[in-house]
């Protein structure tokens, strides 16, 4: 019996939730091709409604969350992959009610797994996480959309948040003008110095949701928060703009009109990077790994299992800013 250690979320009387690290035995994992010793993991939003016992993400306790994993195959049924095989697992069902990578071995089915890009240590693809792959994604539609770095600025939404942050550095990167709105104005210096051009209050972005038109004011936008927020986005896009959305901290809910889209021709993208086919995940991480390559030193914090609890009632509350790498030693 080979033992690992593991955060559990136990339901410990009706809606009431325990969040402790506890010993666990590889053969109680599920069935799959791959077992991989994870080396590390990260922190995202879902991470923390699965630990809080948002049955919307995990139907099921004890369970172990963790969306992101990357470590290395001790155990392969399939031909391509090798025992010693450095691996990346985001998304699908990983951390959702299939045990996550906040245990030191996850079993998972090959067809979720790619083998780290060269260019990409596990500890840089864990930085990044469901987050990063998100915020890539964001702007590659954006890109797709017809959107350069001339056609003006480009407003980023939760923009301390994991995905927010990304988004930033990586606009920043590819030459775009840079706003970025917070709830955070304290964040403003630190913003600044990740690439932002101009920091905008989250309050501005939430006057005006009764008025069918905003002034144009954005090229395009990445939009991690969701709500009446996302509404004032999308009618304060220029003619012809583009809004990525994959988030919904500020609401799943937000008002619409066809004003913006029949009057100004904008766009609204839609982002998911959980059940995307694996091949467009893989070439995302390439992409991370070579021309999209970013220095995120600035924005991540390294925690080990005993020190999550603390960090997802940071992120729960809204608090967080930039990303947390978690250490499996
Ligand atoms: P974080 O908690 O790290 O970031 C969210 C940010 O949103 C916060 O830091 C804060 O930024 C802002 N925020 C928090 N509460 C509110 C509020 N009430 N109103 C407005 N803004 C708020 O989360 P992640 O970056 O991990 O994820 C961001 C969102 O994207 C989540 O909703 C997550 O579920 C979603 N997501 C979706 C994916 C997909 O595939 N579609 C994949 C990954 C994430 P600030 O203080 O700077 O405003």
């Amino acid at each position: 019996m080979t033992e690992f250690k593991a955060l559990q979320i136990s339901e410990i009387t009706d809606n009431v939730f325990q969040c402790e690290v506890v010993e666990r035995q590889v053969e109680d994992l599920p069935a799959g091709d791959l077992l991989i010793r994870v080396r590390y993991s990260s922190l995202n939003y879902k991470d923390a409604l699965s630990a809080s016992g948002n049955r919307g993400v995990t139907k099921n306790y004890p369970h172990t969350p963790g969306i992101d994993a990357a470590g290395v195959v001790e155990a392969s049924s399939v031909a391509e992959f090798a025992v010693g095989d450095e691996v990346i697992v985001t998304g699908y069902d990983l951390g959702m009610n299939t045990a996550g990578g906040f245990g030191q071995y996850i079993r998972v089915p090959a067809s979720w797994a790619i083998k780290r890009p060269q260019g990409l240590p596990l500890r840089d693809a864990m930085i990044l996480g469901t987050a990063g792959l998100t915020a890539a994604l964001c702007v590659d539609k954006l890109e797709q959309a017809g959107v350069t770095p001339e056609a003006g600025t480009v407003l980023v939404t939760g923009a301390t948040g994991g995905v927010g942050s990304i988004a930033v550095v990586l606009l920043k990167k590819l030459g775009y003008q840079v706003a970025a709105a917070t709830g955070k104005a304290e964040q403003g210096v630190w913003l600044s110095k990740l690439g932002a051009d101009e920091i905008v209050d989250r309050a501005e972005l939430q006057q005006g949701v009764d008025r069918p038109m905003l002034k144009e004011r954005w090229a395009a936008a990445v939009d991690t928060v969701g709500g009446d927020i996302l509404f004032n986005v999308v009618k304060s896009l220029q003619r012809g703009g583009s809004v990525a959305c994959c988030g919904l901290t500020a609401g799943v809910a937000f008002q619409a009109s066809v004003l913006p889209f029949i009057l100004r021709g904008v766009n609204l993208l839609g982002v998911d990077s959980v059940e995307l086919p694996l091949v467009v995940k893989a070439s995302m991480w390439d992409k991370l790994s070579l021309q999209w390559k970013l220095d995120l030193s600035e924005l991540c914090q390294e925690v080990e299992l005993a020190e999550l609890p603390g960090s997802i009632e940071r992120i729960l509350s809204g608090g967080m800013v930039g990303r947390v790498l978690v250490r499996l030693d």
